[in-house]
């Protein structure tokens, strides 16, 4: 196994990923060094629960003379490429890794990895419990909140690790190679940090790169199709570079099939139903691709159809994602804060039924509004702008539906309720990050649905 006892290790940053990662070198036998830009009093207190290992830091900025002597440097999904620490390991030639990386090289368990622009927390939780029902010792780690370095001591080779990976970690993968590797969708996202679509995709296939045959691939049968192709590789050859076990799920003829009448799987010369549509408390058609990929990697993990089924049945989702708050005077509350994307907001809207007023805005991240643009027009009633982006996104839809701007969520919440009528919805699903006015998608929906209950008195 990975040996990094005596080695001086850099960290970059001590925030939730640096600090798993630290604790795992420190754990190990590493000389940990810490650089980190911020010197808050929540940082000093990770510091102080570090203290038991061999550890030196630096708060408050990057100096060179501090981060130029280590053997390997370890860097999280947050930190920029071009920041002081990872320039002077380029050019002294220093490896760099970063987190999921560092532990998946101390993980003995096989690796379940989920990654995709919308539905990994969703897919990666209901794969999570499903497993969990199965009696294999299941952890829920990555993206998700939990680094997969902070759960590698806890596991065992019969355990299992159900990874959610953003398209950030998977920048700076070298070994990574998960047993199941699922890619649930791609569309525009994050082009703040990646030059344009053709790379975010590139990062986003890098998933597969290390797996080989004994491994399974497992992609929405979307991704195979001719609509899948940008400017540089067509979808096919990248898929057609994927070594291991390739498995798709999402249209009828996949081996996870989402359709009307539920969700199906057809593996191992056996077709089975697995849950019908009626059971599946999830709401959205988008929903239905990620049981799909849930029952699939299930079956491909051995699970029964009966505990699939349960699992199933007993999800109800997780917050701020599609989340249905409640009806009041007939109107049906939503909050779909986690829809930081324009994707996201689409499917939202494609799960409706009925008109909606629609709450969006916030900080723009670059895609095409003109993309959801006859969705908008087909459901939504009146758009209720808010954040930095407002004005922009008014230029795009204006002349299509009535649009509002407000200047917090509080009136926000109250033009989109005076304007929704009996039969109608209120919807919060922004197509941008929350970053402008809110710590991120939790407080944006946590706010929404306080507003929303003051309406009820
Ligand atoms: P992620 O972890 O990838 O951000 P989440 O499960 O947290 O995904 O969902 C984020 C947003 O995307 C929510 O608004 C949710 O309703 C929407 N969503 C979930 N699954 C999908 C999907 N398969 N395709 C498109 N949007 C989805």
């Amino acid at each position: 196994m990975f040996d990094v006892r005596g080695k001086k290790v850099l960290v970059v940053g001590l925030g939730v990923s640096g600090y798993a990662a630290a604790e795992l070198l420190g754990r190990r036998g590493a000389a940990v060094k810490i650089t980190e830009s911020s010197d808050t009093i929540e940082i000093r207190e990770r510091l102080e629960e570090l203290c038991q290992y061999s550890v030196e830091f630096e708060l408050g900025g990057h100096t060179e003379g501090f981060c130029g002597d280590a053997a390997l440097v370890v860097t999280s999904p947050g930190i920029d490429n071009g920041s002081l620490p990872l320039a002077v390991a380029g050019n002294r030639g220093i490896p760099v890794i970063g987190e999921l990386e560092l532990g998946f090289l101390f993980c003995r368990a096989p690796i379940i990895a989920i990654t995709g622009t919308n539905g990994k927390s969703t897919t990666t939780e209901l794969i999570g419990r499903i497993l969990s029902l199965s009696g294999r010792h299941t952890a829920l780690c990555g993206n998700i909140g939990n680094p997969l370095s902070g759960e590698v001591d806890f596991l065992t080779g019969e355990s299992v690790a159900v990874v959610e990976v953003s398209s950030f970690q998977l920048e700076t993968i070298k070994d990574f190679r998960p047993h199941i590797a699922a890619l649930l969708n791609i569309s525009e996202d994050h082009y703040e940090r990646h030059a344009n679509y053709d790379n975010y995709r590139a990062e986003k296939f890098k998933i597969f790169r290390n797996q080989s045959g004994d491994d399974w691939a497992v992609l929405h049968s979307d991704l195979a199709g001719a609509a899948f192709s940008g400017s540089g590789d067509s979808g096919r050859a990248l898929i057609e570079r994927i070594k291991s076990r390739l498995l798709f799920f999402g249209a009828e003829t996949a081996e996870a099939a989402a359709g009307r009448d539920g969700v199906s799987v057809d593996l191992f010369g056996k077709k089975d139903i697995i849950v019908r549509s009626g059971e599946i408390p999830l709401k959205g058609a988008h929903n239905l691709d990620n049981i799909a990929c849930a029952a699939l990697v299930s079956r491909i993990m051995g699970v029964n159809n009966r505990l699939i089924r349960e699992g199933i049945r007993n999800f109800r989702g997780l917050d701020h994602r599609f989340e249905r708050i409640g009806d009041f005077d007939g109107v049906e509350f939503i909050d779909d804060s986690k829809a930081t994307n324009i994707d996201a907001t689409r499917r939202a809207l494609e799960s409706i039924n009925k008109r909606v007023v629609l709450i969006a805005g916030g900080r723009d991240k670059g895609g095409d509004y003109l993309s959801v643009l006859p969705l908008v027009k087909e459901k939504v009633k009146i758009l209720v702008l808010i954040g930095e982006s407002r004005e922009g996104i008014k230029g795009v839809f204006s002349h299509a539906v009535p649009v509002l701007a407000a200047e917090s969520m509080a009136e926000a919440v109250n033009m989109a309720s005076a304007s929704a009528e009996e039969g109608e919805a209120v919807m919060l699903s922004p197509m941008c990050s929350s970053f402008d006015m809110f710590s991120g998608y939790k407080e944006r929906g946590e706010v929404f649905q306080s507003e929303v209950r003051k309406l009820k008195g």
